[in-house]
């Protein structure tokens, strides 16, 4: 097996390759449309924020890679459903898929959440990817190898008091992603994992943890090189998470 941690994104493993990327506006999102671009993929941007869209753009063309961005909020979902049919009459398929793109959602005992946050939250984290499925899976499959990440939280394994909302949505999430890799493992080369990148050096983090000194954990650039390390070609395996903290490949269920 490759070393999914540290691929070697200079020899351009990617080249020639579309890839798409919820949450490409900053954190863990960012750092791995770069990564993706800088290991030759052309790389499909999603976010809301236009300006940090425009920004990553200016960068991925100084990696020597190329980007199509796409301003857009997840909670659309007819506007997820466009999008599929757009990518294939640009591009014809689609070859990498990074459901990325979260929210923390409400910090609140279950029993005091709005339902207004808990719609926006599970809209973000669980809906738009199950609507980014419907829309990607047959472009995904026309690729000679389809891979798509899914990116979970520690958090869907444990049942900690007032992180409900998040830990429900990522939950799902991962059955979502199991579900899926089971369904299309014999019938196409399309491989779907979910990766755990554990505390990251993010905005997210640092609204979950205010107090906490950003410098002691590690940076969105670490998460993406790993993230990266599951798309390549030569990484065949499916239904697995990767767990960055640990640096393993974990079946599941999850060991607690
Ligand atoms: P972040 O810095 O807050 O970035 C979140 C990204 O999601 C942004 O690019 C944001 O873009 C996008 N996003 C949020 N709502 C959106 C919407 N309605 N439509 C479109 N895009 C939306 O968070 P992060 O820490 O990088 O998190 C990335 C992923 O890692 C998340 O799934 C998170 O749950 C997971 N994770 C993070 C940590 C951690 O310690 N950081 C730990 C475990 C798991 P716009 O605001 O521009 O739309």
């Amino acid at each position: 097996m490759p070393d999914i941690s540290a691929p070697n994104l200079a020899a351009r493993p990617l080249a020639g390759r579309y890839a798409l990327v919820t949450g490409a506006t900053r954190g863990i999102g960012q750092a791995t449309a770069l990564a993706l671009a800088e290991a030759g993929a052309h790389v499909i941007a999603i976010g809301r924020t236009s300006g940090a869209l425009e920004e990553l753009d200016d960068a991925i063309v100084q990696l020597g890679s190329t980007a199509t961005l796409v301003p857009l909020d997840l909670k659309d979902s007819p506007a997820i459903d466009r999008l599929g049919g757009a990518i294939y009459e640009r591009f014809g398929r689609l070859d990498i898929f990074i459901g990325n793109a979260g929210v923390l959602g409400p910090m609140t005992p279950l029993a005091q959440v709005e339902p207004k946050e808990w719609d926006d939250a599970l809209a973000v984290n669980l809906t738009a990817n199950w609507r980014l499925v419907r829309s990607l899976d047959p472009l995904l499959r026309v690729s000679t190898a389809g891979r798509a990440v899914l990116i979970s939280s520690g958090a869907a394994h444990k049942a900690r008091a007032f992180w409900g909302t998040y830990a429900i949505t990522k939950a799902g999430l991962e059955m979502l992603a199991r579900t899926w890799a089971n369904e299309v493992a014999n019938i196409s080369n399309l491989r779907v994992n979910v990766l755990n990148p554990g505390p990251t050096r993010t905005r997210m983090r640092a609204k979950a943890f205010p107090g906490e000194d950003p410098d002691t954990l590690p940076a969105p650039e670490d998460i993406a090189a790993a993230i990266v390390g599951l798309c390549l070609p030569d990484f065949d395996e499916t239904g697995k998470l990767y767990d960055f903290p640990s640096r393993t490949l974990k079946a599941f269920p999850v060991p607690a």
